[in-house]
């Protein structure tokens, strides 16, 4: 990598005439400005480290072939770009480097964007070693592009971005007019940190072109970059142009695939997918025409169907540009696959998508599965695509491809660049290459910027925080807590007179004390706590007591701010007792609010007796544009009686089908009396509204509303088994966008007493 030192040198002193080349240094907008006006090829902006606040920095010039027009920060790291900030880059040879963005977002469309004005677009400049740390609009659904990419033969490598909570691609090369298309831009070295999910289209990490400018060749190099939990929606690279080149990117704990949505002729290879085993990780999607993968690794991946380590699409047959081009003339070569869940053929058939591949190859990979599981699936026609020399070492596989591959165990070793080869020297054919270079995290981003760890879990500071029975005792504690800290409370009565505002993640534990009663909470405010920006909370052995709380409108014993929070959130119960919410006709448990995305809502062990309201609500996003406010929720071994409204509601409606969630888990509760309040609008106990992944079991449900499951888009997979229903009405399913009976799977329920089969 080029060293700072080496960047000045070459900025300042290979010009053939250095004594014209000028340094500026600069300390405010100001002098900014003024440096800006006659600035020349060679001439080099430092920015004084320290805050520049609401600092629209834009650079244009006509720099020289070594000879940039250079701002560069006084130290790296040290000149942060805050508040309502952004970088505009016009001209030609311009570089920037060492800057921070942080604490703020951009008011623009863009935070980085390579072009000033429509006209003025970037060419041959560089962007390298700056960071943009959590620079999001704080309204998750308010979209913008981090980095966007005009003009031609830019560079933009070791940089650093992490943390992109609201709509909008992280990075986007745009092909909109004519000087930026075959573009020849580098995208190289950077690091994409952890983008958390985004509840909703528009969460893609990197995109090249669009849909309609897809005809059009990008020729883009993507290499050596990190994708580290990049989770923000199916796509994590969305390519739609052709000439793209994908090469020794690595992909690490990330959701979704790199995906050849448009254009022809790109070439994925050497790349290294790593998912450890997280859900719906995934490898590479083929789509359109010519396009070359080979020599890739794949290894833990847990996707399946659109994020298949290896899903080869059905088109549609002179498929108009945004839908699907026919994959033609595929060449798909020494891939390892390993401990992966799933490669497909002719994935997405249907009467719209039923022209098959054709005059594709499919050779030399190495593939192995989960023992016993399904791994080759073939859903159409794959005479089109010739089979050689490729090897299964593990999983099934479906008996129209079982007679074209080879299917045998195969000893594997795990070799000096971390991934593994199969031991026979006579397989050295098969699979990756022996050489294939894997990129190492400190390769990339910016060496002074420190990478993010995993998330913070409860408990994980390891200070435990005793709280004494009392008024005001456990507010006061809550509020002097730190990130990761945990309150233990005693046995008695807390008192709490105010809403808890939480914006870190603390536990409030009830400590296990011999004969005691669990210690319970009361509270004098419409909800005890209100989550907000960075809030996480986990309860246990605990009871929550309504008896005090005053009649307001959308009381809830926990909500989120009205503002909205960029940041997912994790709440956990376990062991918690509820009772009480009964001072108006809609007390809730937990309502999550408009534009609040948990990741997590765990409940288990616990009890909820005599609520007006929901217990759990997530059902705020009601515009249909596939957004919703929970990614996974469990409720498990807990018991429901005489709650009016459903234990849980969750709605996410419309068509959109970029996201994998939201994921509901009912299972072994008991409920009475519950969801029959006529102010409980669905009158349902459960209701689940677009949810994809729903599993529903071994619930006893008497005297309540029926289950209500409707199905939106995609395929949304229910299974309602081993529930016992008694004076309960059958359950309410309906498919909204599909002709046929409801899809999802019924086994073992039993209806009796007033079931209304
Ligand atoms: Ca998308």
């Amino acid at each position: 990598m080029l060293s700072r030192l080496c960047l000045v040198v070459f900025a300042v002193c290979l010009g053939s005439v250095p004594a014209l080349a000028e340094n500026h240094f600069v300390r405010n907008q100001n002098e900014y400005a003024h440096a800006l006006k006659d600035i020349e090829a060679g001439d080099v902006i430092i920015l004084a480290n320290g805050e520049w606040r609401d600092f629209e920095l834009v650079i244009t010039g006509k720099g020289k072939p070594g000879k940039p027009i250079t701002v560069i920060s006084e130290e790296a790291g040290k000149v942060f770009l805050t508040g309502q900030s952004s970088l505009r880059i016009g001209g030609e040879h311009i570089l920037v480097t060492g800057l921070v963005f942080k604490d703020g977002y951009s008011p623009r469309g863009e935070v980085i964007s390579f072009r000033r004005t429509k006209k003025d677009v970037s060419r041959n400049s560089r962007v390298t070693e700056v960071v943009i740390d959590n620079f999001s609009k704080p309204d998750r659904y308010e979209s913008d592009y981090w980095v966007g990419i005009y003009g031609s033969n830019n560079r933009f490598d070791h940089n650093h971005m992490v943390g992109k909570t609201n709509k909008g691609v992280t990075l986007a090369v745009r092909l909109d007019s004519e000087e930026s298309r075959e573009n020849n831009h580098r995208i190289e070295y950077n690091y994409f940190g952890p983008r958390p999910v985004l509840g909703s289209n528009g969460g893609e990490t990197l995109r090249i072109g669009t849909s309609k400018y897809s005809m059009f060749n990008s020729n883009t190099l993507v290499a050596y970059n990190v994708f580290d939990r990049t989770d923000g929606e199916v796509e994590i690279i969305s390519s739609k142009s052709g000439g793209n080149v994908f090469r020794g990117n690595l992909f690490l704990r990330s959701r979704g695939t790199l995906t050849l949505r448009h254009g022809d002729n790109n070439v994925v290879e050497g790349n290294v997918f790593m998912g450890h085993g997280k859900d719906y990780t995934g490898g590479i999607r083929v789509i359109n025409r010519g396009q070359t993968v080979r020599g890739n690794y794949m290894e833990g991946l847990r996707g399946t169907a659109f994020s298949s380590a290896l899903a080869i699409m059905n088109g549609v047959p002179n498929s108009p540009v945004n839908r699907y081009v026919e994959v033609e003339g595929a060449r798909i070569e020494n891939n390892t696959i390993v401990d992966s869940a799933r490669v497909g053929f002719n994935v997405g058939a249907d009467e719209e998508r039923s022209a098959p591949p054709s005059n594709s190859t499919f050779a030399n990979n190495l593939l192995s599965g989960l023992e016993g599981q399904s791994f080759l699936e073939v859903y159409d026609d794959i005479s089109g695509i010739a089979f050689s020399g490729n090897r299964v070492a593990q999983g099934e596989v479906e008996e129209q491809l079982a007679v074209k591959i080879d299917h045998a165990p195969v000893a594997m070793g795990r070799a000096e660049n971390g991934l593994l080869y199969p031991a026979d020297p006579e397989l050295k054919t098969l699979g990756a290459p022996r050489d294939l270079k894997v990129v190492s995290l400190d390769q990339v981003g910016a060496q002074w910027y420190p990478k993010p760890g995993d998330e913070l879990a409860f408990g994980s500071s390891g200070r435990v925080i005793k709280v004494h029975p009392g008024e005001g005792t456990l507010a006061e504690a809550a509020m002097a807590a730190e990130d990761g800290d945990v309150l233990q409370l005693s046995s008695g009565d807390y008192t709490v007179d105010r809403s808890i505002p939480l914006g870190k993640t603390i536990a409030i534990r009830g400590a296990f004390e011999e004969g005691a009663e669990p210690p319970r909470i009361l509270f004098t405010r419409p909800s005890l706590i209100e989550l907000r920006e960075g809030g996480n909370l986990q309860l246990s052995n605990l009871v929550i007591d309504g008896e005090l709380a005053p009649d307001s409108v959308g009381n809830s014993v926990i909500r989120t701010t009205t503002f909205p929070i960029q940041s997912n959130m994790r709440i956990e119960m376990d062991g918690v007792s509820v009772r009480g919410l009964v001072v108006n006709k809609s007390f809730n448990v937990l309502t999550l609010g408009k534009s609040a995305l948990a990741d997590r809502v765990t409940i288990r062990n616990s009890n909820f007796a005599d609520i007006t309201g929901t217990v759990v609500s997530a059902a705020a996003e009601t515009e249909d544009f596939g957004q919703y406010n929970v990614e996974y929720l469990d409720i498990t071994n807990s018991n429901f009686a005489n709650v009016g409204g459903a234990i849980a509601n969750v709605y996410r409606g419309g068509r959109d089908e970029s996201t994998f969630g939201p994921f509901v888990n009912i299972s072994g509760n008991n409920l009475v009396n519950v969801g029959k309040a006529v102010t409980n609008g669905s009158v349902a106990s459960v209701n689940l509204h677009g949810v994809q992944i729903a599993d529903v079991a071994r619930n006893a449900v008497a005297g309540s509303a029926p289950f209500r499951v409707v199905h939106t888009v995609g395929t949304p997979k229910t299974a309602i088994t081993q529930n016992a229903f008694s004076n309960t009405p059958q359950l309410v399913l309906e498919e909204l966008n599909f002709e046929g009976d409801h899809r999802a799977k019924l086994a073992g329920n039993i209806f009796d007493a007033g079931g209304s089969e």
